[in-house]
């Protein structure tokens, strides 16, 4: 039985890159006095997993790898933690009696438990974009009919859900996403073509995992942000805007009617959104860097690039068709983004590859129910990896 003054948790994806920054808040918030932990969820990294476990007490760790269950097991022996693998391993830690999930699993791995914790009726933080991108309304309509909240972690869909007034909602006009621009902002499109996976990484403002920090650099990240915005602020794609802020210290803005611009401020430190998803509605005190606007000095801003960056002309091709077409880009660009990562396939291949597959899966509408997506995004996967050979 949980302790009715302790909150409940589960976090999948906890040894990534947010999973670690949730453990970090979750500590810095009480620890083990003020929250108990239902599950924790990796994949590869079972040291880190298992040592999490221990610390914060979890009921249930579970590698996404049924090949370390072994390995797992091992590590928690004596501890009474009860260790799970692979996909239903995933599942159960969703099904958990946590009341407040982290959504962290890198791409469409975390869309079935995601799905799973939001239909039984817990508040889901969600850092992975890639369920709404791939599985969109259905996600959104699972949350609803589940009845527990949605609360955006991506920088930028937090600044928007912290500014966009739910009563004014018939006055906005605009969502202004913003984007650094990444580390290729300013390098042209001959240099980009040679690009290694080390300079791709290297994110000039935010410290993320690998796979992000290379979609940022090629904006296919700011692309899949605009799908997610689409679906979670029911906003009409034309209403979607992206300006390039090298500085990332605006992380979104929300235009009224009246001409009025609501804009969330900070440091580039995801502990900020983290921390809002976790004690929402109230504000926790957090230990992160305070802007200091005198030494900031300036906020630059520029129109983004559409022909360096195509990944943003994509999604809103995604939008316009709707129905499967985000999971069809998700799909191809996460083949293509694993071939850049392997070295099979340079930086501007990868907005190639995605143009091609959308180009001959344009006419899978479907009406995005969850077999026609999974259908899409196997379909898309097959096919980018034919052009990779
Ligand atoms: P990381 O790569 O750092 O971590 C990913 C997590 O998912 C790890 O726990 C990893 O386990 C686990 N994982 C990897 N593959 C699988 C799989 N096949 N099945 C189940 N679990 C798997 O990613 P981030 O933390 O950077 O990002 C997580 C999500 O949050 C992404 O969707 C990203 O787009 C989004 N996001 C991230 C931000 C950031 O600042 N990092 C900002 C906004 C959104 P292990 O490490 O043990 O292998």
């Amino acid at each position: 039985m949980a302790s009715p003054e302790r909150r409940r948790l589960s976090i999948l994806g906890s040894t990534g890159s947010i999973g670690i920054n949730t453990l970090g808040v979750i500590a810095h918030l009480g620890g083990r006095d003020a929250f108990e932990i239902a599950a924790l969820t990796g994949n590869g990294n079972i040291g880190l997993l298992a040592d999490q476990a221990r610390r914060f007490g979890a009921d249930l760790a579970v590698t996404a790898d049924p090949r370390r269950y072994g390995e797992l097991k091992e590590a928690l022996a004596g501890t009474g933690i009860a260790v799970a693998a692979g996909n239903s391993g995933l599942i159960e830690a969703a099904e958990r009696d946590a009341d407040w999930v982290m959504a962290a699993i890198v791409g469409t791995a975390g869309l079935m438990p995601t799905l799973a914790a939001a239909r039984r009726g817990a508040d889901i933080a969600l850092a992975n974009k890639e369920c709404l991108v791939s599985a969109g309304d259905l996600f959104v309509d699972a949350v609803r009919e589940g009845g527990g909240r949605l609360i955006p972690v991506d920088s930028e869909h937090n600044a928007i859900f912290q500014v966009l007034e739910e009563r004014q909602r018939a006055a906005v006009e605009r969502i202004v996403l913003t984007a650094s621009g990444g580390p290729f902002r300013t390098y042209p499109l001959e240099r980009m073509r040679d690009v290694t996976v080390e300079t791709a990484r290297a994110h000039p403002n935010w410290s993320m995992g690998l796979k992000i920090s290379i979609d940022s650099a090629s904006m296919f990240n700011k692309a899949l942000e605009m799908i997610e915005a689409h679906h979670l602020f029911r906003v009409a794609p034309e209403q979607i805007e992206v300006v390039v802020h090298p500085q990332s210290v605006i992380h979104s803005m929300v235009g009224y009617r009246d001409g009025s611009v609501l804009a969330q401020l900070g440091s580039p430190d995801m502990r900020t959104a983290i921390g809002y998803a976790l004690a929402y509605p109230d504000r926790p005190a957090l230990p992160v860097a305070r802007l200091d606007f005198a030494r900031l000095a300036r906020l630059d801003f520029e129109a983004p690039d559409e022909v360096r960056f195509p990944a943003l002309r994509l999604a809103r091709l995604a939008m316009a068709r709707g129905g499967v077409q985000g999971a069809v880009l998700n799909g191809a660009k996460e083949t293509a983004l694993d071939a850049f990562i392997a070295g099979r396939a340079g930086f501007l291949a990868m907005a190639e590859i995605v143009e091609e597959v959308m180009e001959r899966l344009g006419h899978l509408k479907g009406a995005a129910g969850l077999d026609d997506i999974v259908e899409a995004d196997a379909e898309a996967r097959r096919m980018a990896a034919g052009l990779l050979g």
